[in-house]
């Protein structure tokens, strides 16, 4: 959200599939044989379900996840001519893709701003008492009318790889955070600093 290697709309749309209960890495193994075994909508949608489970097996749950690419490569295909369609309305439509992938859809792939709320999004936001909900649509709402539309998609990123990296969900790392001054939440504060 996104450290997934992707070319296109539509390679993005299937590594963000593929990455449920996986890390990026994991999947950034296995896209470029499955993209180079299946270029387009039209490919993997007339895939061979049995080879597509053996390119994808690395990423965990891949009989489930090779339905559901198949599935979305198939919409695509039968819906929209087999293009990545560009609004959140119609990148609903299209199974294994909720309102957090379509807003990374929207970022990454039409740089058309979006504010992906996935868990680390979730926990920072909380953290940070931007907000007071784990309801990811509210959380959506109300973070997008705090800052300009320009800032949603990096914003969103920039949280994902701090949840990531430093503000860790069991052990956030505030002595190490650039936030620590001023986060409501931190733990400890540098020297010479005042813990909330
Ligand atoms: S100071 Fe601590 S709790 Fe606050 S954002 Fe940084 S790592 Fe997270």
């Amino acid at each position: 959200m996104t450290e997934l290697v992707n070319e296109n709309p539509f390679q993005l749309v299937i590594a963000t599939i593929l990455s449920a209960q996986t890390t990026d890495k994991m999947v950034n193994l296995v896209t470029p044989k499955l993209f180079a075994r299946y270029p387009t909508p039209f490919d993997l949608a007339a895939a061979d379900p049995a080879e597509v489970e053996a390119i994808i097996k690395p990423t965990g749950f891949f009989r489930a996840k090779t339905k559901r690419i198949i599935a979305a490569s198939r919409t695509l295909v039968e819906l929209f001519g087999g293009e990545v369609p560009g609004t959140m309305e119609d990148l609903l439509k299209i199974p294994g893709i909720g309102r957090k992938t379509a807003n990374v859809i929207l970022g990454v792939g039409f740089n058309e701003p979006g504010f992906a709320v996935d868990t680390h999004v979730i926990r920072l936001t909380n953290r940070l008492k931007l907000v007071s909900t784990r309801d990811p649509e509210k959380i959506e709402r109300q973070v997008i009318s705090m800052v300009p539309k320009e800032e949603w998609t990096g914003l969103s990123l920039r949280l994902i790889l701090h949840g990531r990296r430093v503000c860790l969900a069991r052990r956030p790392r505030c002595e190490e955070c650039v936030l620590n001054d001023f986060c409501p939440s931190s733990t400890t504060r540098p020297k010479g600093g005042k813990k909330n």
